[in-house]
């Protein structure tokens, strides 16, 4: 390996998370190292959001970064050493006075990230609102799958060319327009407010000349719409009504006459909740940033990047680099190769055979993928009057009615019987 390809290997962040436990595979993982280029651990192929990778750090970077240059600087800090950007997460932590007979303990909840809203009792609603295992309780389940969405949702691949494998000078600038773009028309971040205290707002700011104009009229059709008396204020997803005192999630790019049940505010692909409220709306639809940006690039299923350069290939209804058709077990490439679709990653034929191809019940040898074969259930034979045959007269099989037991087949009743009873 020359040098220039050294260093980028060392800027796509292969210290990180490094030995980190897959809790997926438990201890059948010796521990996370990042593949050289794909996004997935050398040892158990699982994604680096399935081990538990400690770095809060890194996370609240990778946001930082997305919201570098938005009109959501406010979320973020520069870092004083360094002027990286760093996401300045919400993290509430609550005491409660717990009596038990006579001592008095205090327990505190540590919330990973809680929405920046003034009062603490509308942030505490909006987490009861949500399903409890998704609650980002620190050390809880809720916490982890947090932590998984942000690795999912917004992978840092989509947004910093470095986190790229070997892209081009032209690809580079294709990726920086292409997130220009998405900040602009697409990104943002929800809003919690209780509907009720947002029209007292809107009256109050449409009365004093120079006031929000634009946010006043939206929320004055929305009053127009849902009359006067009574007022309801509908989900936009599920179209159910608000609860009455009830916090709702809003979206500046989607105006303010519309607002959603803090559980009900996902992306339209995966339906998850989106990680920390951030969104990207287009055409009427919420969309997290990973579905986002498979609306409007395609992304290589081998290495997980988006795809810059005109040049790719399409297969098994995916879409890959050229250089990243590859075997998903050695890693050599498969252009012009014969494969195999194992759970829809291709596999060469020699791995295929070593590591996956089926025995025949038969004969006991492996069944070549290109073999004519016959399965039933989780046994398989040689399509073959040597094989597939009755277990009891020897009878040839193939093209017959047969009757499976276990890994037994029969002619008929009567041989079914001479072998099992
Ligand atoms: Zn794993
Ligand atoms: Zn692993
Ligand atoms: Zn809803
Ligand atoms: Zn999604
Ligand atoms: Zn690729
Ligand atoms: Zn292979
Ligand atoms: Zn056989
Ligand atoms: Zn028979």
């Amino acid at each position: 390996m020359d040098l220039e390809n050294k260093m980028k290997k060392i800027t796509l962040g292969h210290e990180q998370g490094a030995g980190a436990p897959c809790l997926k595979c438990k201890e059948k993982c010796e521990g996370f190292e990042l593949h050289f280029w794909r996004k997935i651990c050398r040892n158990c192929k699982c994604g680096q959001e399935e081990h538990d990778v400690q770095s809060s750090t890194e996370d609240d970077k990778k946001v930082g970064k997305l919201f570098e240059d938005t009109k959501y600087t406010s979320l973020i800090a520069k870092l004083k050493t360094d002027g990286v950007p760093v996401y300045k997460r919400n993290v509430v932590t609550l005491t409660n006075p717990v009596a038990a007979k006579k001592d008095v303990s205090f327990k505190t909840v540590t919330y990973e990230w809680a929405p920046p809203v003034q009062s603490q009792a509308v942030a505490m609603r909006y987490m009861e609102l949500l399903p409890k295992e998704k609650q980002p309780v620190a050390g809880s389940e809720g916490a982890q799958y947090r932590k998984k969405q942000l690795a999912k949702q917004l992978p840092a691949h989509d947004q910093d060319p470095s986190k790229c494998h070997e892209l081009s000078p032209h690809e580079v600038k294709q990726m920086e327009q292409f997130v220009k773009k998405y900040k602009n028309e697409a990104l943002g971040v929800g809003d919690v407010k209780l509907p009720d205290e947002l029209k007292e707002q809107v009256k109050e700011t449409s009365k004093s000349p120079g006031g929000e104009k634009g946010t006043a009229a939206a929320v004055g059709s929305m009053a127009a719409q849902t009359g006067q008396q009574g007022e309801k204020y509908a989900c936009f997803r599920c179209k159910l009504n608000m609860k009455e005192g009830d916090p709702a999630v809003y979206a500046e790019r989607a105006g303010y006459d519309k607002l959603w049940h803090p559980s009900c505010f996902i992306c339209c692909v995966c339906s998850e909740l989106l990680v920390d409220m951030i969104y990207f709306w287009k055409k009427g639809k919420l969309y997290c940033g990973r579905h986002y940006c498979d609306s409007e690039k395609p992304r290589c299923a081998g290495c997980d990047e988006l795809i810059f350069s005109n040049e790719y290939t399409q297969a098994e209804n995916q879409n890959w680099h050229l250089k990243h058709f590859c075997c998903f077990e050695c890693d050599c490439v498969l252009a012009g190769e014969i494969y195999v679709m194992v759970n829809e990653k291709p596999v060469c034929k020699p791995c295929y055979v070593k590591l996956h191809a089926a025995v025949c019940q038969g004969c006991h040898n492996t069944i070549d993928p290109e073999a004519q074969r016959v399965s039933y259930g989780t046994y398989n034979w040689h399509a073959s009057s040597e094989c597939f045959l009755c277990s009891c007269c020897s009878k040839c099989l193939v093209g017959q009615k047969f009757m499976p037991v276990e890994g037994m087949v029969f002619c008929s009743v009567d041989c079914k019987k001479k072998l099992t009873s």
